[in-house]
């Protein structure tokens, strides 16, 4: 697992998880994808490093491999609650680039909450992850022999974009899970082809190791 480590280590904790943010609205991850094992739930403040300057902590319900130690959490999802939270203090901020990289301790997390710590103290309760990665699948369908299946285009972001601050509030992001999911895409190809099918699978992954 080569990666290029550029960041500075940020929290006094170990390493914990694996996590992978998957842009696509319409797959849950109840099974994992690299295992195949039904995964659970994991209910973790995570910790959001937003351009500039804005280190924000989202209490927020991922999908989790046991197996795997793999912490899945869904774009769409985690903008739409960046995107409330930074309507409330700083709308300007609203797309930006921003960076999930760790989890706080949800003890610190709550008592934070009532009585904010000193910024130097924050580091004792922070654990980076292990290793963060951008899921992409492949699309499902009947493909040529050879063919190998194309890559899903994830759909854009539908909240956390710069300059739509006003009438978001009420945005229906419904929208999103009501979208023909693309997974069920076909390509035409002539019936003498030998066709195998796909399902869709993770085809690739980009490894990020950055602290902005
Ligand atoms: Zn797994």
């Amino acid at each position: 697992m080569a990666h290029i480590d550029l960041r500075k280590q940020f929290g006094n904790l170990p390493p914990k998880y694996n996590f992978s943010l998957n842009p696509y609205p319409e797959e849950r991850f109840s099974k994992c994808p690299v295992c195949q094992n039904k995964t659970g739930q994991r209910k973790l403040p995570l910790l959001i490093h937003v351009h500039p300057k804005n280190l924000i902590a989202l209490n927020y319900t991922n999908r989790y491999c046991q197996h795997c130690d793999i912490l899945i959490g869904q774009k769409h999802e985690i903008e739409h609650l960046l995107t409330e939270k930074f309507l409330e203090i700083n709308p300007e901020i609203i797309g930006n680039d921003y960076l999930v990289f760790g989890t706080v301790e949800k003890q610190a997390w709550r008592e934070n909450i009532n009585q904010p710590k000193p910024v130097n103290e924050m580091p004792n309760h922070i654990s980076e992850f292990k290793s963060y990665k951008n899921l992409r699948m492949t699309m499902a369908g009947w493909f040529r022999d050879g063919q190998d299946p194309p890559v899903m285009e994830p759909p854009p972001s539908k909240e956390w974009l710069k300059g739509k601050t006003q009438g978001r509030k009420n945005r229906p992001w419904q929208d999103v899970d009501s979208m023909a999911p693309c997974s069920r895409l076909l390509f035409p190809v002539s019936s003498w082809v030998p066709l195998r099918g796909c399902l869709p699978q993770i085809s690739s992954s980009q490894e990020i190791f950055r602290f902005p």
